[in-house]
């Protein structure tokens, strides 16, 4: 199990213009393999958040600690972005098996597990298509495909489908609970849409405006597929 828990965070940015001060007092934590949702308005401190967990940033003050269980290492992430997550000059086949790549996975090994997940996601007929055939719900699912490809213990999502359209949305939404039911990772899901996060979380850390912090824990009682 992966255990991951924010105490007294802060966390300015300093910039050309001044500081912005992004979180603070944030306090959270995610328990393992529930579908935990981060809800709040545009500039809250939600991907600075994520970016604390993934380990691209350190919080000014406070804690993030994020450890397995069983050895206190740092468990593996996956990210997946609203944009920008995919290579345009790589197939779908080679973004997906790109991160088996990055861990040395031998060749044959990562095209079979990338087509596993392209058919999970239903790109099979376009494993051999690059991202500008693509369109944006297809691209997004390249980019699940790929995160749950390469088997994290931790998957953190940075509102990953908030360009599309309502029923692209939906479709994906539908999706990406599927592919969670089957592995029951622990996900840390961000977006500003409160019926998205609904329809997603088991548990919702609802933020407010800045300076960022978790004001509330909903729990949302769903019937799972
Ligand atoms: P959210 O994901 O909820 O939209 P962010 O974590 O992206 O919020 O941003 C929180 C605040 O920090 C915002 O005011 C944003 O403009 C600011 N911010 C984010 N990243 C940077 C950065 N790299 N440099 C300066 N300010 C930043
Ligand atoms: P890259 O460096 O582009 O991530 P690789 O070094 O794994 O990719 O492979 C180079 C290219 O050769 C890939 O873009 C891929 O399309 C092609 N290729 C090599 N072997 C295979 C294979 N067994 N099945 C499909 N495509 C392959």
């Amino acid at each position: 199990p992966v255990r991951i828990r924010a105490t007294g965070i802060e966390k300015t940015y300093t910039g050309r213009d001044g500081d912005v001060q992004a979180l603070s007092g944030m306090e959270l934590d995610v328990y393992d393999s529930e579908f935990f949702c981060l809800l709040g308005p545009s500039g809250c401190g939600k991907s600075t958040f994520l970016r604390l967990v993934s380990g691209l940033l350190e919080p000014d003050a406070g804690e993030i600690e994020i450890r397995t269980e069983s050895n206190g290492d740092r468990p593996s992430t996956s990210m997946v972005f609203q944009e920008k997550g995919i290579f345009p000059w790589k197939s779908v086949l080679d973004n997906v098996a790109f991160g088996l790549k990055m861990r040395g996975v031998d060749r044959q090994k990562r095209y079979e597990i990338a087509r596993e997940y392209i058919e999970k996601v239903n790109l099979s007929e376009f494993e051999n298509a690059y991202p500008h055939q693509l369109s944006g719900g297809m691209a997004q699912r390249v980019g699940i495909a790929r995160a749950f490809a390469n088997d994290p213990q931790v998957l953190l999502m940075d509102e990953p489908f908030g360009d599309l359209d309502a029923q692209t949305k939906r479709y994906l939404q539908e999706e990406l609970l599927s592919l969670w039911s089957e592995s029951r990772k622990t996900v840390v899901y961000v977006t500003h849409d409160i019926e998205e996060a609904i329809q997603l979380g088991d548990r919702l850390g609802v933020m407010g405006a800045r300076p960022g912090h978790v004001k509330e824990i909903v729990d949302v009682d769903l019937d799972r597929p």
